[in-house]
């Protein structure tokens, strides 16, 4: 069954229009995220299905984030262990600071914590001392 994102009714798989509301019925779909790194050229990839959390696994914590700077000198960069989160909604990503120590900007505007704010496929996010551009395709 397919949900309408809309009016909340269950619809028929293959189904383009909404029984109820009549509006047309989106499948979300999974946005694959390349994260790369301005100043050390390399690149991460993962795919957005509800919401990715960047920072550093401590294990004895149990924190174990689904981008680990900890390789990429994320401590010495001041890296939080749960630094931001990128989440959906249908297609469009939003980033939210998780409170971290030295926090996150997005495109040289710092983010408030915990007050989402929508990212666009070539924007920079800045997580304490690593710079990373965010594009939202294969590469
Ligand atoms: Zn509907």
């Amino acid at each position: 069954m397919i949900r309408c994102a809309h009016c909340g009714a269950e619809n028929l798989p293959n189904t383009l229009f909404c029984e109820e509301c009549a509006k047309p019925l989106m499948k979300s779909q999974a946005i694959p995220v390349r994260l790369v790194s301005v100043g050390e050229g390399w690149e991460i990839k993962v795919v957005l299905e509800d919401e990715i959390i960047i920072g550093r696994q401590d294990p004895e914590r149990e924190i174990r984030p689904h981008v680990d700077l900890n390789d990429y000198g994320g401590l010495e960069k001041g890296i939080s262990r749960r630094h931001l989160r990128l989440f959906r909604k249908g297609q469009e990503v939003f980033a939210e600071d998780l409170g971290s120590v030295n926090g996150s900007f997005l495109n040289n505007r710092r983010l408030l914590s915990f007050v989402p704010e929508p990212v666009h496929s070539g924007d920079e996010l800045r997580l304490g001392g690593e710079v990373l551009q965010i594009f939202f395709e294969e590469g």
